[in-house]
């Protein structure tokens, strides 16, 4: 057993931190102030070969593996929280299923332009009356002369503003609930499709979210991805992936407001002596210091299997409940030690406090990660 990440992972760790302290830095402010995302991020991540990090060469990746994916979402959420989730979702949620299931077209002219950063993917799952009852969505995709018919809506679709392209979850045959799920490539230009406007939100703000509405939208043939009635797999399949990638993302935003809070803790006095020295300050710092590194060692883990190819949905599930709510009581814990500093905008750690609570709630609540962990324990 040997637990020291390779030489090609550190390396490439120190690129993506290079890039993100250096370059994606000088994001956070606007992005707080305005809550817009900088698209030119898409574009200079995918020149990087950091947005396809795990791809293969020949489908326009960078050839590394899955953890490297992970390392790369890590170090931008250590950054900023925002940039890290509307990249990952894009990747994962947006474009991986087209590499996944695809033809060779589709791979070409969507799946390529995607992880090079050209054209940004959303992912339209959640609806405004389904969110963790995927099988019961009500957008639906009828078959036409020459192709289909959408219609229905979607909610909370991150990168929905400014979409090129949407992976689009609908059902192809509502009676069969999850069987009857497919998925759909609708350009966002495609008449009937409307662009809701970025939603206000508590935080990660600037990773910009909408609504998205499909009023009688003609599709042709080619836009279905995969086969009929298969989507609800390839969904699931997406969304393993992307819980892992969230969990390192929450890593990076504890990891960030880990090493805040210690620098605090040691130059920050009270009582005439650095309020570390209280037990009541060292020991959250010891507490926060082992979740984190619990939870960057059992990331890593699912990481690597889901590079193995191994059935990780259970583990998937834990990794992004454990790492979600140790960046939640992390970030809360760091404020704390901040004190009223720490509750004002002078200091980083309330946007870590912000940041870190949607991370219990996408992509699978952390209640929908607990039944899913249940079930493939035969609860
Ligand atoms: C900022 C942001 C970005 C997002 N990005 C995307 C995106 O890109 N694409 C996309 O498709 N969606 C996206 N979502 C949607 C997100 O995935 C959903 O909000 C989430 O899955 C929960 O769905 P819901 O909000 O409808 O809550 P509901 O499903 O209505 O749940 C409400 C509450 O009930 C609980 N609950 C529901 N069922 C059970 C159960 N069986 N057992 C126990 N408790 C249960 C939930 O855990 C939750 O606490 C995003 C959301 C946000 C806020």
């Amino acid at each position: 057993m040997d637990f020291r990440p390779s030489q090609e992972h550190v390396m490439f760790r120190e690129a993506v931190t290079r890039f993100a302290q250096e370059e994606l830095s000088k994001y956070v402010k606007p992005m707080e102030e305005t809550d817009t995302f900088p698209l030119e991020v898409f574009r200079s991540l995918g020149q990087m070969g950091f947005l396809g990090a795990h791809f293969p060469e020949e489908h326009g990746g960078a050839g590394a593996d899955f953890p490297s994916f992970c390392i790369f979402i890590e170090e931008v959420g250590r950054v900023s929280a925002a940039i890290a989730v509307n990249v990952l979702l894009h990747t994962l949620m947006g474009a991986a299923p087209i590499f996944l299931v695809g033809s060779d077209a589709q791979k070409r002219e969507r799946f390529v332009p995607a992880i090079r950063g050209e054209k940004i993917v959303a992912a339209g799952l959640t609806e405004p009356n389904v969110g963790s009852s995927a099988a019961d969505i009500e957008t639906t995709a009828k078959r036409v002369d020459g192709g289909w018919r959408i219609t229905g809506s979607k909610m909370f679709t991150s990168n929905g503003p400014y979409a090129d392209l949407i992976t689009l979850v609908a059902s192809t045959d509502r009676t069969k609930r999850h069987k009857g799920i497919s998925l759909f490539l609708v350009d966002s230009r495609t008449p009937g499709v409307t662009l809701g406007p970025n939603i206000p939100r508590l935080g990660i703000m600037g990773a910009e979210t909408g609504s998205l509405t499909f009023e009688d939208v003609l599709v042709p043939e080619s836009a279905l991805l995969g086969e009929e009635g298969k989507g609800f797999y390839y969904l699931m399949e997406a969304l393993n992936a992307t819980r892992v990638a969230l969990a390192a993302g929450c890593v990076g935003l504890a990891q960030a407001a880990f090493d805040r809070a210690l620098e605090y803790a040691k130059s920050r006095s009270q009582f005439g002596q650095p309020i570390g020295k209280f037990q009541g300050v060292s020991f959250k710092l010891a507490d926060m210091a082992t979740e984190i590194e619990l939870a960057r060692l059992f990331v890593y883990k699912v990481a690597w299997m889901v590079d193995q190819k191994e059935k990780v949905a259970k583990e998937a599930a834990m990794a992004k409940l454990f790492a979600s709510e140790m960046a939640t009581r992390v970030a809360h814990r760091a404020l704390q030690v901040h004190g009223g500093y720490g509750f004002s905008k002078e200091f980083p750690l309330e946007r870590y406090y912000r940041d870190a609570r949607i991370f219990e709630i996408f992509q699978g609540t952390s209640e929908i990660n607990r039944v899913i962990i249940a079930g493939q324990l035969g609860l």
